[in-house]
């Protein structure tokens, strides 16, 4: 077989890197609490670059399907495959793995991996380590009063797994021509014949006024995520990373976690993009028209100098059990903010509904036997 050829740029910046701790032979990892690389067992670190200066933004129309090819050996990774749900996670190369961590299935296969892929630019690491994570589950399950009161008690949490998801962010330059009509409302009177008399009667009536106009607005870093292994009612919310703290990407980072392979290519991700674009350009549009009600609004958007990069970002997954039930959660690595479904208690629900009912109830029978005006 002919080796594939070696990127230039993948080749200077790829390290040979191992798990192995060279001071104690222990299994060493990426620590979010010190935010270096440390041993668990002689407690031996490393320093990790914090810098961004390798972050490029490509541009998406020269890219033409550029991809490159992943190192896995070099990085000291391997991938398994789960032929139940289709997803490629990568671990590191010591490790073994018997069950996906997305959809639990047994008997995942380690496979040899050589499909090309988009290199990524930028992480951002795990801020929140396991036991944080673990912590704002118990502070979120507790919350809310709607939620059964033994939920906190009685909810037992799956083993939390910190994974780096795959994004895509894309950047564009729009310039959109508008024109409509912006409709403001006044009052009129008009007479009419009430109860035997002649009154004026006031009436809301629209003046219409034609409006048009141009727009100008550059879209940073529209994050569209890179997975379909995600459960689709967390997809626009796992969004809110603060991406300003992306890194340079450096496998290091991953060193002990979990990092699935993007199945969402590059191009279905920017068609998700631009429709998001579009419809933000619209609304911007239809804000600078105006008025109180509008009709007639037509947006003619141009899109141009449209970037993309390839980016990893934390995520804590886990599930737990109430009832017999099993609920998802997510948890944003950096932020620890939770996505999360919560059973609700019918009981209080029926409970306050009631109360409700009772003072609306109240009210009407002192009103209508004299007690209050
Ligand atoms: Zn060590
Ligand atoms: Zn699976």
């Amino acid at each position: 077989m002919i080796p594939e050829p070696i990127h230039p740029s993948l080749l200077e910046e790829t390290r040979v890197t191992s798990p192995k701790c060279p001071s104690c032979g222990g299994v060493m990892g990426y620590d979010p609490k010190s935010n270096q690389l440390l041993c668990q067992y002689c407690g031996y670190n490393e320093n990790l670059s914090a810098n961004n200066d390798q972050i490029k933004e490509l541009a998406y129309h020269e890219h033409n399907g550029q991809e490159e090819i992943i190192l896995l050996e070099k990085e000291a990774k391997k991938v398994y495959h789960c032929n139940s749900c289709g997803a490629n996670v990568m671990v590191d190369s010591d490790q073994i793995k018997t069950k996906c961590t997305f959809c639990t299935a047994d008997g995942i296969l380690e496979e040899a991996f050589e499909h090309r892929m988009v290199k990524p630019a930028g992480i951002i690491p795990f801020y929140l380590g396991k036991k944080e994570a673990e912590l704002k589950f118990t502070q979120w399950i507790g919350q809310g009063w709607f939620h059964p009161s033994k939920l906190k008690k009685a909810a037992s949490l799956d083993a939390m797994q910190g994974v780096y998801i795959p994004f895509w962010t894309f950047d564009f330059h729009a310039y959109a021509e508008w024109c409509g009509d912006a409709g403001y409302h006044y009052t009129d009177y008009q007479r009419v014949y009430l109860n035997g008399k002649w009154i004026n009667q006031p009436v809301t009536k629209i003046r219409w006024e034609y409006k048009s106009g141009t727009l100008q607005h550059f879209f940073d870093d529209i994050l569209i995520i890179a997975s379909d292994k995600i459960d689709p009612k967390f997809r626009t919310g796992i969004t809110g990373f603060r991406l300003n703290e992306l890194v340079n990407f450096d496998m290091r980072y991953m060193m002990g976690w979990q990092s699935e392979l993007y199945n969402q290519n590059l191009q279905s991700s920017y068609i998700l993009a631009e429709q998001i674009v579009r419809d933000q350009v619209r609304n911007m549009c239809s804000g600078q028209l105006g008025g109180n009600v509008q009709k007639n609004l037509h947006v003619s958007t141009t899109l141009s100098q449209q970037t993309f990069k390839h980016v990893y970002l934390p995520i804590w997954m886990s599930a737990y059990q109430y009832n017999g039930k099993i609920y998802k959660i997510l948890i944003n690595g950096q932020t620890g903010k939770i996505y999360g479904d919560k059973p609700w208690s019918w009981i209080k629900i029926s409970i306050l509904i009631f109360i409700f009912l009772f003072v609306v109830f109240a009210i009407w029978w002192m009103r209508e036997n004299g007690f209050v005006d």
